[in-house]
């Protein structure tokens, strides 16, 4: 799916003006028809425990097959649901299918859902969130909501309000993609975050480039110090588990444990026990 994903991408990089608004022009008129016939899909990447190797968490990613022009990932769907006006009935959507997911998991597994800025401007979303806890009688704890930094761009006090409300029905709040958007270190002060997923660009480079070693060891410092949980996103090698172990990470996930999966793989994978990977820690960072 990967691979398919990136040819798209490289292709779309040639497309001529007519060509990209054709098929965004295409990929409006099936998103207005997708909600209803079943061509979204959530699947599922666990977010790993780096001590015990359990699965803490869960992301709900989403997954669209257009009938035509075959998978369609989020980064352009999304969006485009934006500008349509879409995305609030898109959340809506998902939070309702991510918390059905969640409540029949074994155990106090946690689910993680991407909120776009957008939905987070939307005076539906309490409501939304508030419904489908009640729907699938999934406890306000399990459910954690990740935003991107590009929230804090809108100053109308409106977003404010919302994360107030949404912290205080007992949600978690991430913040994701963390160092990539227009950080600036005082919204860890103004908002309590439960958890800092580092942007997988920094794991990326942490075998090869010592720059991106010292920023992740202080984000995992800061995070430390400040009693917030930390997920290292785009995890793919030992090598970068490693280096994610030694900056004191709380959590890890990438491909490394498992890709996206469906809602019963990760009922099974909660019931089998402890993921590969992170059972092998290195004996000689494990002595710190
Ligand atoms: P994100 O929230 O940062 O999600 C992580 C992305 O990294 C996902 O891409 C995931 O499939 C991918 N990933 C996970 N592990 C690895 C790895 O080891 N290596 C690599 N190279 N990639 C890995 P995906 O599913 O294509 O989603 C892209 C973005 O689209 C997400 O970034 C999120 O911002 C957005 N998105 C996805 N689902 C939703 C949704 O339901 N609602 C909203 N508003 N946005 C969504
Ligand atoms: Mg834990
Ligand atoms: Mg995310
Ligand atoms: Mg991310």
């Amino acid at each position: 799916e990967a691979k398919r994903e990136g040819r798209n991408r490289a292709s779309s990089f040639n497309w001529s003006l007519k060509e990209r608004f054709n098929r965004v022009h295409e990929v409006e008129t099936g998103l207005r028809r997708a909600l209803e016939t079943n061509e979204l899909k959530l699947l599922f990447q666990p977010i790993v425990d780096l001590e015990s190797g359990h699965i803490d968490a869960c992301e709900a990613l989403l997954r669209w097959d257009h009938p035509v022009l075959g998978p369609i990932s989020p980064g352009e769907f999304i969006p485009i649901a934006e500008s349509m006006g879409m995305i609030e009935a898109m959340t809506g959507w998902v939070l309702r299918e991510a918390c059905i997911a969640a409540a029949s998991w074994p155990g106090e597994v946690r689910i993680a859902i991407n909120i776009s800025p957008a939905s987070l401007k939307s005076h539906e979303l309490p409501g939304n969130v508030i419904a489908a806890l009640l729907e699938t009688g999934l406890p306000a704890r399990r459910l954690e909501l990740e935003v991107t930094e590009s929230i804090f761009l809108d100053d109308s006090g409106q977003t404010n309000t919302i994360l107030r409300e949404l912290q205080r029905i007992g949600l978690r709040l991430a913040l994701d993609d963390f160092g990539t958007g227009y950080s600036s270190l005082s919204y860890l002060r103004s908002y309590r975050f439960d958890t800092l997923k580092v942007d997988q660009s920094f794991m990326a480079g942490v075998s090869s480039n010592a720059e991106d070693r010292a920023i992740v060891r202080a984000i995992g410092n800061l995070a430390r110090d400040l009693a917030m949980d930390t997920v290292a996103e785009g995890i793919e090698t030992p090598d970068q588990l490693l280096h994610a172990r030694e900056a004191g990470f709380t959590n890890v996930q990438g491909y490394l444990f498992s890709r996206p999966v469906t809602s019963e793989r990760i009922a099974e994978m909660i019931a089998t026990g402890p993921l590969e990977g992170a059972e092998r820690p290195d004996p000689v960072i494990r002595k710190r």
